[in-house]
């Protein structure tokens, strides 16, 4: 008791200290004696103390005794529970046993060099293993005891062994407090053997729970929350996930903290899109004029889709706020984004602004320009294409007229937010196929005009809606999710070397009717020695099953020069060849409307996303069109289960969603330096839902009291202000 006394003293102490530069502060706010307990520096924890705080600060990132309320255990044991020896099996993973303590011997040399014993019940032995603070152990532990041993099984030789693990004098008391269930953390081998291990932490997390009460732990949710979701209250939350009671009560913990994890999030997302709304100046497109009108009424080639049209007007609303618009477009491969694109960069021209339109390829913003000069026929548009081999003169001509604004569309890859590459007044950028374009690059278009231009991103393949709320939660949103009419389902089969006879034969009567064939061969790496001799053996053997002059073929791939690759593909796509034998360089965006079969060799060597990108080549005209997934015989369980996804569903969201639960968002591409996606406890694939509703919740409370001004919302407010500083929130006032 003394000890803790005088902790809070220091504590006291500490603070004066800090705050000596802001007397005005110190005078005018009465704090509480231990306000701000968890501020605490952790080696003020009573049995913690400065050594092991290094190593605590060091291996965990533990600092204060906040981090150490927020270290949360990866699971709990029932302490009651003691195996036999002879219980250890090679799929046993933790145990916790008791026995005698024999044979302590320090054995090996130099690095070698660990301290052995053995451990014996009557059932068994089992031996033990320290390489680290031999001393200090030879000093605690005394053989002939009974000790309860608990630690990680591995195997060594064959003979299983606990390396590091966890000891206790063996007494006979009935074990100490509420629960039975003890909480194991995560550590290092380090710790573990500094007398930190999985369950030595717990003790003293335990020392803290002690020491702090409700009013250290304050809840920062609205009561209306917690009694709509039924949730248990902040306090009661940490001293549950550490010790509960029982395992109800551990999972009331957690639901709790990961609802209070997500709504954060969300509530902050919610926040930078209203400020946004409410501060950021955009351009303003105020009105719809003649070149949209003239396009839309004369060289429109079809007529637009429902979620075409609706996302135009939410396009067009957003941009003529004066706000500035960043905005996620979410379909469908083949949904007709570019055409939308299209429709907004006419606007943007109407109202006297430039934009320009990115894509993730060469091949790809050939393709869009070529495209939209022939959709434009003789309409007064001035187009560009820069590209990272566009030559020095034509680079000069592209940007004289950006100079002097004459060029109202500007076309191409990354080359076009490079510095170098200065705009008149551009009012808007596209960014197509996003996935391959970061964060950072986006940022690089704001700078691009005085007043920001508007931002609208373009999705390559759906993103799971949980994906996008989290990772790109802060831009606005919208979806075409409607396909244009006439379009065939296309059929996908999963076939095996033994069919590849069968599958050529088909290729064949295919191109007989008119038809032509993508056959994509992986080609991750483009600079991958193997996968491009396979390539190349690949295009060996398609030659030979389809002889010139019967057939034509045209192949590319990274390794060509860009004229190179221009020239072979321009040729499949005026039909002068008939097949196509490529790398994932088509994987985006590519639109020949008469290829009707896409084969994908190897398909096993893909993943869901890419395979559905590839598949989206066809299926564009009117024809029937197949995709066939080509594999050898032995693969895996997961490569089993991408082709069934394929194979059962064309639907990209349901892929998507998919593709996610089985990788995990941390792979999904694009969002690993996201950082939004680094929860404590939520995951976006285990908890969808919980994410839905803190969602819901977080647009209300932004929608009815955008200042958290409201009695109800005060808490929320406080924990805001308390964790990301005084202003967080008065500036959206
Ligand atoms: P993505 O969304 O994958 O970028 P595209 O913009 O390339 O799709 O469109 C795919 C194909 O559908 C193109 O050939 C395009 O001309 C056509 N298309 C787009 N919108 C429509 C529509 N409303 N009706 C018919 N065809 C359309
Ligand atoms: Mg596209």
């Amino acid at each position: 008791m003394h000890f803790h006394f005088s902790g809070h003293l220091l504590l006291a102490f500490t603070r004066i200290l800090v705050f000596k530069g802001n007397s005005t502060f110190v005078q005018n706010e009465v704090i509480p004696a231990n306000s701000d307990i968890l501020g605490s520096p952790i080696e003020y924890l009573k049995g913690v103390g400065p050594q092991r705080a290094e190593l605590l600060k060091k291996e965990l990132n533990i600092f204060t005794f906040h981090d150490l309320l927020n270290h949360f255990p990866h699971r709990h044991i029932d302490k009651t529970k003691v195996n036999s020896i002879r219980d250890i099996v090679s799929s046993t993973e933790y145990i916790q046993v008791a026995g005698t303590l024999h044979n302590m011997d320090v054995v090996g040399v130099k690095g070698g060099r660990r301290m052995v014993a053995t451990l014996r019940d009557n059932t068994g032995t089992v031996e033990l293993a320290w390489f680290q603070g031999l001393n200090w152990i030879q000093k605690i532990l005394q053989p002939g005891q009974q000790y309860l041993v608990f630690g990680k099984v591995s195997f060594f030789q064959g003979q299983p062994q606990i390396v590091h693990p966890e000891m206790e004098l063996l007494t006979h008391e009935k074990p100490e407090g509420k629960s039975f269930l003890e909480p194991i953390y995560p550590t290092t081998e380090k710790l573990r053997s500094k007398a930190l291990g999985g369950r030595q932490i717990g003790k003293h997390t335990e020392t803290l729970m002690k020491l702090i009460s409700e009013k250290d732990v304050p809840e920062n949710l609205p009561d209306e929350i917690l009694k709509n979701l039924n949730l248990i209250n902040r306090f009661k939350a940490y001293s549950q996930i550490h010790f509960p009671a029982n395992m109800p009560e551990y999972d009331d913990a957690v639901r709790r903290l990961k609802f209070e994890e997500l709504f954060i999030a969300q509530l902050r997302m919610a926040r930078l899109r209203s400020q946004r709304h409410h501060f950021s100046k955009g351009v303003v497109f105020e009105k719809v004029g003649k070149l949209f009108n003239t396009f839309y009424t004369k060289y429109l080639p079809f007529e637009l889709t429902g979620a075409q049209k609706r996302v135009i007007k939410e396009i067009r609303k957003d941009t003529a706020t004066g706000k500035q618009m960043n905005r996620l477009l979410q379909g469908d491969v083949g949904s007709g984004k570019t055409m939308v694109a299209l429709l907004i960069m006419l606007i943007a021209a109407d109202n006297g602004f430039q934009s320009c339109l990115m894509a993730p390829t060469e091949v790809l913003a050939q393709q869009h320009h070529n495209n939209i000069t022939a959709l434009l026929k003789d309409m007064p548009v001035e187009l560009g294409l820069l590209t990272g081999s566009t030559k020095a003169a034509g680079r000069k001509l592209i940007q004289k007229k950006l100079d002097d604004g004459s060029l109202q569309i500007l076309i191409g890859t990354h080359a076009v937010i490079e510095k170098a590459v200065q705009f008149k007044n551009l009012g808007i950028g596209i960014v197509d196929e996003q996935h391959k374009f970061g964060v950072a690059q986006r940022a690089m278009l704001w700078e691009k005009n005085e007043t920001p231009p508007h931002i609208l991103v373009m999705t390559a393949t759906p993103i799971p809606r949980t994906l996008a709320m989290t990772a790109y939660g802060d831009l606005d949103y919208s979806v075409i999710d409607e396909m244009p009419p006439g379009r065939q389902p296309i059929t996908t089969v999963h076939r095996d070397e033994r069919d590849r006879p069968k599958v050529m034969e088909f290729l064949k009567s295919e191109i007989a009717r008119g038809r032509q064939v993508y056959i994509i061969f992986p080609l991750i790496e483009e600079s991958d020695k193997m996968d491009y001799e396979n390539l190349m053996k690949g295009y060996e053997n398609v030659k030979a099953w389809f002889p010139e002059p019967t057939y034509w073929i045209s192949m590319v791939h990274g390794r060509q020069k860009t004229v190179q690759k221009n020239t072979n593909m321009q040729r499949f796509v005026t039909g002068d060849t008939h097949i196509l034998v490529s790398t994932t360089v088509i994987e985006v965006g590519v639109d020949v409307p008469n290829a009707s079969v896409m084969v994908i060799e190897s398909a096993e060597k893909f993943g869901l996303s890419q395979l559905h990108q590839l598949r989206g080549r066809v299926g564009r005209g009117a024809d029937k069109s197949y995709c066939i997934l080509l594999t050898g015989q032995g693969i895996g369980n997961d490569a089993r289960e991408r082709m069934k996804i394929m194979t059962s569903t064309n639907d990209g969201f349901i892929i998507a969603e998919r593709d996610l639960d089985m990788r995990g968002p941390g792979d999904i591409e694009g969002t690993r330096q996201s950082g939004v996606l680094n929860f404590r406890l939520a995951s976006i694939v285990q908890d969808k839902s919980l994410l839905e509703v803190a969602r819901r919740f977080a647009d209300d409370i932004m929608e009815a009291d955008p200042k958290l001004s409201s009695a109800e919302n005060l808490r929320i407010r406080r924990y805001f202000e308390t964790n990301l500083g005084k202003t967080a929130w008065s500036r959206i006032s």
